[in-house]
């Protein structure tokens, strides 16, 4: 069969046929088999993958599938969930199908199931090997086949899938099936006539979203039992939280990205801004760094983004149309320019650093701008959303301005009950002061009331500290009671005081960049609420928090190390694949340290598997025997 027989290239939303349950292909083989022993599941882990172990549930997740039992699994980003279904895929018998909705996803996975030896194929309308894949596929010798959910859902896809056996259905970014989900996608609604054609083939579902709506809508839509539900824990041990006042945002990123040389992401809430820190931080830092934001023409934002996957050091200014889809495991910091929308927003964002599993970095810098204008933007969407909305952002408020561990806020807010601290983030490695600032806050929205509420910081501050300029005198403000009113220890505290008022909204921003009483500032000026500021290390420790002296993982100036990942882009750029697809930096870090001399002990190092040790072996023991 060659290219042009391939039947469907538009989208069809037709009715399921429930004609076509169980029409199979005669010659097909469907006599159940054995699940396959432990032994054989630690083997291929250790030959095809090159992994010691499993990691936190995905033993639990493969033991169910293997065993025939449909389940969703609701793992982190950088858990490891697609071996979860790579590794069932080599071991049962059949192909494993997997739905996936972005073609580069699917791309992504397809170099890295490959380079470890596993017969992986996926068919989009960007293969041109199509029909290759399609026989393939009906002569047994795929392991895995990606396919996307508009293709998945048409009837001649369901008749490819009767002629040869299937042994999973793999359906990633599982939540797109879901309306509560925030990525819905129509097509994922599309998929469950074909999984009920196919009675006796399991369903691994998989997704990292956190929320419990979403998860019982994907069960239900996808007709798994509720008892096949696994979740991982959602903390990310290996990122270090910080979040800071954004005092000088290009002084402030600068240092981040001069103090983590390897890949990382800035994320910016303009296009404008995404252009002007792309540029600037590019001249300041002599890095390499490209913007991507939707205004800019597909196909640089398309060779933006590969230069991206492919770079052991470049930096990414974006905005968040940027990350989904994205797989690259090695993005050691990522940097928020400004706050994100919400503390799921915040999670998904910064859960793209360190899915190798080594140490990396999250660090935003929050204005109290960034609240007023999101506190603004709160009035122009529909009423009935207002209010969840509201709570997003006081969530997001209490993040930004707490004094305990992020980790801890964090986890908390999905459900979790973690430990109280966790000595991976700023607060942890640098505890905060927190004070009562109750008194001076009263003064300060008191100010803002007998001014008229239309004032900036800039004079309010005036009239509090009793300076008494032109305008002050014009206004007549030297005559009201709060004139003069702070004393010297309260005034270094007002613009910290000013920011959390902002942030937990009780004070807005007027259109004319004054501020007003919102949320709880009455209760405040009543003395029926309290407020307290936490007051941030000094500038230098702050700096050493930041880098923590060890967030780069990997042994800066060691010759071997460097030796091998010279090796490491040489190959990559032959293969034309990106280098983490030939061997992950922790791999190579291990290498450099036990310094293997044969192939065996290569082998036994984590992520050389038999395929890479084939492959590559002979060429990286050469390079350690140099050094
Ligand atoms: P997810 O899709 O959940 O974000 P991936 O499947 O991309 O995560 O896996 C994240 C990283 O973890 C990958 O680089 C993978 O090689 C690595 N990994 C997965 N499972 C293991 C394991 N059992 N031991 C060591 N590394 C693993
Ligand atoms: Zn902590």
């Amino acid at each position: 069969m060659n290219d042009d027989d391939w039947p469907f290239e538009t989208t069809f939303y037709g009715e399921p046929d429930a004609g076509m349950l169980d029409i199979h292909a005669p010659e097909v083989d469907w006599t159940p088999a054995p699940p396959p022993s432990g032994d054989a599941v630690s083997k291929a882990l250790h030959d095809v993958f090159g992994f010691s172990g499993f990691r936190g549930v995905q033993d639990q997740v493969v033991d169910r599938v293997i065993n025939g039992r449909s389940t969703l699994a609701v793992m982190p980003t950088g858990a490891g969930k697609s071996l979860t279904y790579q590794l069932p895929a080599v071991l049962l018998q059949g192909t494993c199908v997997v739905v996936s909705p972005l073609i580069a996803l699917m791309h992504d996975q397809l170099r890295s199931a490959r380079a470890n030896g596993i017969r992986a194929a996926t068919l989009t309308s960007a293969d041109t090997d199509r029909g290759a894949t399609m026989d393939a596929f009906r002569a047994g010798q795929l392991d895995l086949l990606y396919i996307a959910p508009e293709r998945a859902s048409q009837p001649h896809f369901r008749e490819l899938l009767q002629t040869a056996r299937v042994g999973l259905f793999a359906i990633d970014e599982a939540h797109c099936v879901s309306e509560w989900g925030h990525d819905f996608r129509p097509d994922y609604r599309l998929l469950r006539p074909l999984l009920d054609a196919f009675p006796q083939v399991p369903r691994l579902a998989l997704t990292a979203t956190a929320d419990h709506h979403t998860r019982s809508d994907i069960l239900a839509q996808l007709g798994i039992p509720d008892e096949g539900l696994i979740v991982a824990g959602f903390d990310r041990p290996n990122i270090r939280y910080t979040i800071r006042p954004r005092e000088n945002a290009m002084r402030q990123l600068k240092a981040v990205v001069e103090e983590n040389p390897g890949p990382g992401i800035v994320y910016a809430p303009t296009r404008a801004r995404v252009e002007q820190l792309a540029e600037t931080l590019a001249r300041e830092t002599g890095r390499r760094v490209l913007p991507y934001h939707a205004g800019l023409d597909p196909e640089i934002r398309a060779r933006n983004q590969a230069a991206f996957v492919a770079s052991e050091d470049m930096v990414m200014v974006a905005t968040v149309a940027f990350g989904m889809g994205i797989d690259k495991p090695d993005v050691r910091f990522v940097a928020h320019a400004g706050i994100p929308k919400s503390i799921e927003a915040y999670y998904q964002e910064t859960g793209r650093a360190g899915r190798d599993g080594d140490p990396s970095v999250a660090v935003m810098f929050w204005g109290a701008d960034d609240f007023a204008r999101a506190r603004q933007r709160l009035a122009e969407i529909e009423p009935h959303r207002q209010q969840s909305e509201r709570q997003r952002l006081d969530s997001l408020a209490g993040l930004v301005e707490t004094a305990e561990c992020r980790r801890a806020v964090l986890l908390r807010h999905f459900g979790e009950t973690p430990a109280q601290t966790c000595s991976n983030c700023d607060n942890c490695l640098q505890p905060v002061g927190v004070i009562d600032v109750t008194d001076v806050a009263r003064k300060l929205l008191s100010a803002v009331y007998r001014t008229g509420q239309s004032y900036g910081l800039g004079h309010l501050e005036k009239v509090l500290t009793g300076q008494s300029d032109d305008r002050v005198l014009q206004r007549g403000h030297d005559q009201l009671s709060v004139f003069g009113i702070l004393t010297d220890d309260e005034k270094p505290l007002l613009k910290a005081l000013a920011r959390a008022l902002q942030a937990r909204g009780s004070l807005i921003a007027t259109e004319h960049g004054g501020l007003a009483l919102g949320g709880d500032a009455r209760a405040i000026l009543k003395g029926e609420a309290a407020v307290a500021i936490v007051v941030p290390p000094k500038q230098e420790r702050k700096r050493r928090s930041s880098r923590g002296g060890d967030t780069a993982a990997n042994p800066v100036g060691d010759p071997l190390f460097e030796a091998l990942r010279e090796l490491r882009r040489e190959l990559a750029k032959e293969a034309g694949v990106p280098p983490y697809v030939i061997f992950h930096d922790s791999t190579l870090r291990e290498m450099a340290t036990a310094r293997p001399a044969s192939l065996d002990d290569l082998g036994s190092i984590g992520g050389v598997g038999t395929r890479k040790l084939e492959a590559y072996g002979d060429a990286f023991l050469q390079v350690i025997r140099q050094h």
